[in-house]
């Protein structure tokens, strides 16, 4: 550990000879300004870890140079033990107001002034230390805010975050009366990849797939990874006819993938649904249309885009 460094402001040269002494046989580095402005300057240059300032000084007095250094950022974390003869209230109450860290009255003994320069010494380091810490857990938090929301394997959004989005996105759609719709995909025969090819080419081909739908896609619609082989996408402002559209981009630029490693064509199927629907007075309900329509995709032969109304959900129950 090398030394702590102390500024000391005084402009007496027998005081500051005195205090000097004091400080050296304690273990300090000791530099000394007498007056105000060359004080100013020593801070700024050489940016000591505490500072001993006497309150009358000739031209710029310590009240003065205490609240210039309080006042600006980069030396502001430094402490100042304020030095004064008064030994009234009244200037101890303004010492303090100014910022200073603490206020020892002149004459101080060997004793009092190594307590109060360690005592402040120490209260610095304590709050250097909880700063860092706190940096440290914002960090943290942030990590963990982005992992609680985030697939792991693709880095799209997860089904959590998705269902976020989605009922903001519909109380909107209601509350505005502007339209807003929902993508439900799905990888098809997903599971003979992984049994031809392995479980990690499996994952390979769910990072790829995810990035084929992001770039298919406007800044404001939301992809996310349901689970398992199963994407969704929340397309705010956008009518279900448009929203097949979009979807339809999605599969042919599927199909025109070609995956490394892969023989055959990999497909998707999509089902849309959409608002305004009367009858899909709730997310759970538009998210259960849009599954339905991706039922039907499958049902209907795979590699296709299906779009349903809430009409078509009311007659299966
Ligand atoms: P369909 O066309 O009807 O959708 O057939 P499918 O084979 O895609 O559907 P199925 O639901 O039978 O199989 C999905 C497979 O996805 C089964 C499961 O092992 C696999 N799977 C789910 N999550 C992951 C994953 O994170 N990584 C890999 N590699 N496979 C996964
Ligand atoms: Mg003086
Ligand atoms: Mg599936
Ligand atoms: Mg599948």
């Amino acid at each position: 550990m090398s030394k702590a460094t102390v500024l000391l402001v005084e402009d007496d040269p027998l005081q500051a000879e005195a205090t000097r002494e004091i400080l050296l046989k304690s273990g300090y580095d000791v530099s000394l300004a007498q007056d105000g402005v060359n004080a100013i300057k020593m801070v700024k240059t050489s940016r000591p870890d505490i500072i001993l300032l006497d309150v009358i000084l000739p031209g710029l007095d310590g009240y003065e140079v205490c609240r210039w250094l309080k006042l600006e950022e980069s030396t502001r974390g430094i402490p100042v033990i304020m030095l004064t003869v008064k030994k009234e209230l009244a200037d101890k109450i303004s010492g303090l107001q100014i910022g200073a860290d603490d206020y020892l009255p002149k004459p101080y003994n060997e004793l009092e002034l190594n307590a109060r320069i360690y005592a402040s010494l120490r209260t610095k380091a304590l709050q250097d230390e909880l700063r860092m810490k706190n940096k440290q857990l914002e960090e943290l938090l942030g990590k963990v805010e982005y992992m609680a929301i985030t697939d792991a394997l693709t880095g799209l959004y997860n089904r959590r975050r998705l269902y976020d989005v989605l009922t903001k996105e519909f109380e909107r759609s209601r509350r505005y009366a502007t339209p807003m719709s929902l993508l439900m995909l799905d990888i098809d025969h997903f599971k003979r990849i992984n049994d031809s090819y392995g479980h990690q080419s499996g994952d390979y081909v769910l990072k790829e797939v995810a990035t084929v739908i992001v770039n298919s896609l406007r800044e404001v619609d939301t992809a996310a990874r349901f689970g398992g082989e199963e994407f969704m996408v929340v397309l705010p402002n956008t009518e279900r006819q448009n929203a097949r559209i979009s979807a339809e981009r999605i599969r042919e630029a599927v199909a025109a993938t070609s995956f490394q490693g892969l023989k055959e064509t990999l497909t998707v199927s999509i089902g849309v649904a959409g608002l305004p629907d009367p009858l899909l007075d709730s997310e759970d309900k538009l998210a259960r249309c849009t599954d339905y329509a991706l039922y039907r995709a499958k049902y209907n032969g795979r590699n296709r885009t299906e779009v349903c109304e809430g009409a078509e959900l009311q007659k299966i129950g």
